[in-house]
């Protein structure tokens, strides 16, 4: 992050309890989009948040909405904030990053996702939750069972709003804020805001301020991109020797049997790879996710769905192995790396067929490079991506499974679910009281 002065937590009106509480994060100045949207947050204004991906958003939002949930009590089955996302690891890992401030605040926070079963959730609802973290499919299912009411909700916010329209859960979302009273508070996040988006925000935010910390487009500057031809002969020979790099990776394919297709064949070569997609069981993605972020897995092959909003520390190198289809999907693919301030490499695979399309892709997201040549002489693109032969030893099933988490206690079983895993070893784990059960946040401070 650049050296300049900027004001502190406690300058932009945060409670004393909370400020003490992040610097014990680690987190002790705030990034801009966070300077500039929580004075308006706390003041109730309803803000429009645009910021680059990486660029501080969850606690943009998420710190004076709790905040704003202060000084109150939620009666049962009664949340007084709602934070809207459009998928469960994004769930998880919102709750993962507001868990310590939200237990310095005296408030209880939960998440209700799909794929977990439903009565856990209602018994979760009806002890009372201050703010709930939802996909709105789930949510909206709770609200016509009527396991959920949102007539004291105060303040609702929509993380990447743009990727709920694009999921199609619109329909969800305006139920959702329709049920939630007309004057109450609204927050709407997202690293683009555009198309359906307009229509959520002018039937929904009443005056909003906007907040645009950068252009959305290839403006983290800490972020090197690339382009590879690659005759296709050779395509997934040479993702596998970039797969083979160390580090962290990060490839992303465009269909589901793609990603199957691509983590078999990089494990049958020797790479520990998992794979990402919207058809695997939760419990699978949660397994997954939770190893690539402990280095278990050094390769995640994934959809763009499946990765959308993802944080994992320290990925330092995304790869299209298919070219995405627009600027918007390479902006978010590529804001998996480079985060918070770290530095990070963008390799675009191109084979001959897909150049003209995936040249008018970069052209769009304002990335401007000249490609290089793999199967010449000309070796750089080994050099930069890092690629090495893989080893040839298969990588069995086994070695990834069991997963190396922490056995359920009864405590977890009661508790709202899908996050145990994603937040895996460490993490904060909440029982019915509300309190930290064990551990400390995994969340680390960015940009060092
Ligand atoms: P975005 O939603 O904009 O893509 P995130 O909210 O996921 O970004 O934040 C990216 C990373 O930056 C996270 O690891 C988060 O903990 C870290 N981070 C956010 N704000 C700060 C801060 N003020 N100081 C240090 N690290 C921060
Ligand atoms: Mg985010």
């Amino acid at each position: 992050m650049p050296d300049r002065p900027s004001p502190t937590f406690a300058q932009l009106g945060l409670p004393p309890m909370l400020v003490h509480s992040l610097g014990r994060e680690g987190i002790t100045a705030p990034f801009p989009i966070q300077a500039a949207t929580i004075p308006d947050i706390l003041a109730g204004r309803d803000v429009l948040g645009r910021g680059p991906t990486g660029s501080g958003k969850t606690l943009a939002f998420g710190l004076p909405l709790l905040v704003r949930l202060t000084g109150g009590a939620s009666r049962a089955g009664r949340p007084r904030g709602i934070v809207l996302v459009p998928t469960r690891e994004l769930a998880a890992q919102i709750e993962s990053a507001l868990d310590e401030s939200a237990v310095s605040m005296g408030l209880r926070m939960a998440s209700i996702v799909g794929g977990v079963p439903f009565k856990g959730q209602a018994t979760r609802l009806s002890r009372g939750v201050d703010l709930l973290v939802a996909t709105p499919g789930r949510l909206a299912d709770h609200l016509s069972q009527g396991t959920v009411a949102l007539d004291d909700v105060k303040v609702t916010a929509i993380d990447e709003a743009d990727h709920m329209a694009e999921l199609g859960f619109l329909p969800q979302v305006t139920e959702i804020l329709d049920r939630t009273p007309e004057s109450a508070q609204r927050l709407l996040f997202s690293a683009t805001l555009d198309g359906e988006v307009d229509t959520l925000v002018a039937r929904y935010l009443h005056d909003p301020v906007t907040h645009a910390t950068a252009e959305a487009v290839a403006a983290v500057d800490t972020m090197q991109h690339h382009v590879l031809h690659v005759p296709r002969e050779i395509k997934y020979e040479t993702v596998a020797r970039i797969a083979a790099r160390a580090g962290r990776t990060l490839l992303f394919v465009r269909t589901k049997a793609g990603v199957d297709r691509l983590t078999d064949e990089l494990r049958a070569v020797g790479i520990a790879a998992g794979g990402l997609h919207g058809d695997k069981p939760q419990g699978h993605r949660t397994r997954v996710l939770a190893e690539f972020a402990d280095g278990t897995l050094p390769v995640l092959v994934a959809t763009d769905v499946a990765a959308r909003g993802i944080h994992v520390d320290d990925i330092s190198l995304v790869v299209h192995v298919d070219p995405p289809t627009e600027s918007k999907a390479y902006l978010h693919r590529a804001g998996r790396t480079a985060r918070a301030g770290e530095s990070g490499v963008v390799v675009t695979v191109v084979t001959e067929d897909e150049r003209g399309p995936a040249a008018k892709v970069m052209r769009a997201a304002g990335v401007d490079v000249d490609p290089l040549t793999v199967g010449g002489r000309d070796r750089r693109w080994e050099t930069l991506t890092g690629a090495r032969e893989p080893s040839g030893t298969p990588v069995p099933e086994q070695q990834t499974a069991p997963a190396p988490l922490k056995r359920e206690t009864p405590a977890d079983r009661r508790g709202p679910g899908p996050q145990r895993g994603f937040r895996g070893r460490g993490g904060t784990r909440r029982d019915g009281t509300g309190r930290p059960a064990s551990g400390q946040s995994r969340r680390r401070r960015g940009g060092s």
